[in-house]
């Protein structure tokens, strides 16, 4: 796919909002936000395509897996109202990456400091499970972001082993393991870390701990400062 050199990262929210490529995936963030979760049944879910967000000049890029049904399918905004953005705006926030510790609703304030969030599948798949057509779609859009960004990305948190790999078969990385805290060069000169994603299915059985999770974002700062003995 060529990528035309004057893309911006305003331009390609927009496509992934508009985007209608997978017909399974629409319908059912489609259906998601007809029958609500009770707690949520005064909310008028936002039921479309979820773009990515962030500091258009970020040095640190982390990529999940896909919107939540209930979170991000809702709100509008990535990683936002559930309990994984819960943990990974607490994270970014201690290391410096945001300006308020959790992300509820895009109208809370929150702002991310050299820092980008992404996911491999833009719209909330069934149990999360996007299929390989769905991640291929989407991977377009990844692509994209990915070259938009290069000038200033420095270290990418990947989340869970499909983002694991689908960043790997963007960038031309063969073999890499999939192992919490794993440190790779990306062969761009760039640095990829290895975590699991802060679902609850990993944080509620313990399989993934605060003291696990804030270690990667401890490591990705501080080889953005240039200090990576620091942790
Ligand atoms: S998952 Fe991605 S490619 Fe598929 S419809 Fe949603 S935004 Fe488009």
């Amino acid at each position: 796919m060529q990528i035309p050199t004057n893309l911006n990262l305003l331009d390609i929210q927009q496509d992934i909002r508009n985007c209608r490529l997978c017909p399974r995936l629409i319908e059912y963030i489609h259906s998601v936000g007809m029958s609500k979760q009770s707690k949520f049944r005064q909310d008028d879910y936002w039921s479309r395509p979820v773009p990515s967000f962030g500091d258009s000049k970020a040095s640190l890029l982390v990529v999940g897996l896909a919107p939540a049904a209930h979170g991000g399918n809702r709100t509008g905004r990535m990683f936002t109202g559930d309990s994984s953005g819960d943990w990974l705006m607490r994270a970014m926030f201690e290391t410096g990456f945001a300006n308020i510790p959790n992300s509820v609703s895009i109208n809370d304030g929150l702002v991310l400091k050299n820092a980008y969030v992404t996911s491999v599948v833009k719209c909330a798949p069934p149990n999360n499970k996007p299929t390989y057509n769905e991640i291929l779609n989407c991977a377009t859009h990844l692509k994209k972001e990915l070259s938009v960004l290069k000038g200033t990305l420095k270290v990418i948190v990947t989340l869970g082993k499909i983002a694991l790999d689908s960043y790997c078969n963007l960038t031309n990385n063969r073999g890499l393991k999939f192992r919490h805290g794993g440190i790779y060069s990306d062969g761009d000169e760039r640095v990829l870390i290895v975590s699991y994603h802060p679902s609850k299915r990993n944080t509620n059985t313990g399989l993934l701990t605060w003291p696990m999770w804030i270690k990667i974002f401890k490591k990705a700062k501080s080889i953005i400062d240039n200090n990576p003995n620091q942790v």
